[in-house]
């Protein structure tokens, strides 16, 4: 999903270097303690926030957890951003940045879910490598997570879907919950679920979202 560009989005992110890091060097450490209000919290990192519907509704529900939105695009950070001034969401932070460079930019150990919601589906086979859940992408995860740690995906995309169950299980990882139709489960996942915006807008037009929790545990 590309955004237009918008003037007031790009400003405001510049504007606030203490909310948003905007494309750190791989190569530098990130000194996170010093951009939380309380640094001993555990930390949870969405991938892909788009415009963070998700990311800033958990993070108001959950004061008591810190949280970190990297996205790609300066628009889609700035609305991001907006969204946190307004409801004062001390927890909230935005890295403008690629996701690629999340083992560089996070310490080992440190994080307890990865959210990866409605992650573009790169369907040709030559870019198969750009898709959030390639293997590449999944072995930073597991350095990143604790060990106890484990992500949460959602998508409406099947063939997204079907390649990241079988990356996943390539990969060894543990299937927590499983789901083909989200929005019909009667389970507590369901019930406590926030909506992305793709959500919303795909599930209007009745398509099932599929959604799985897995880990890396032995
Ligand atoms: N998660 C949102 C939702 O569900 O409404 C947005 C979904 S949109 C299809 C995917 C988002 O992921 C886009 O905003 C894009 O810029 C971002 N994105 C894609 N690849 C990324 C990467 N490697 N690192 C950071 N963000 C990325």
């Amino acid at each position: 999903m590309r955004l237009r560009n918008k003037p007031w989005a790009i400003k405001l992110v510049n504007e606030h270097p203490e909310s948003v890091l905007q494309n750190p060097d791989p190569a530098k450490k990130i000194n996170w303690d010093k951009r939380f209000a309380d640094f001993s919290q555990p930390l949870e990192i969405e991938v892909g926030s788009g415009k963070g519907r998700f990311i800033t509704t958990l993070a108001a529900q959950h004061p008591e957890r810190n949280f970190v939105a990297i996205e790609l695009q300066t628009t889609a950070a700035g609305i991001i951003l907006r969204t946190k001034l307004e409801k004062h969401l001390d927890n909230l932070q935005i890295l403008r940045g690629d996701a690629a460079d999340i083992n560089r930019f996070f310490a080992p150990n440190s994080t307890n879910i990865i959210y990866l919601n409605f992650s573009d589906p790169w369907p040709k086979t030559r870019h198969e490598k750009r898709r959030l859940t390639y293997k590449a992408f999944l072995s930073k995860y597991q350095e990143v997570l604790t060990p106890n740690g484990h992500i949460e995906f959602k998508t409406d995309n099947s063939g997204l879907f079907a390649y990241s169950v079988k990356s996943m299980n390539n990969f060894g990882m543990h299937f927590d919950f499983v789901s083909v139709d989200l929005h019909h489960e009667k389970v507590e996942i369901t019930q406590k679920n926030i909506e992305t915006e793709y959500e919303q807008k795909f599930a209007a037009k009745g398509n099932p979202i599929y959604a799985l929790y897995a880990s890396f545990k032995a």
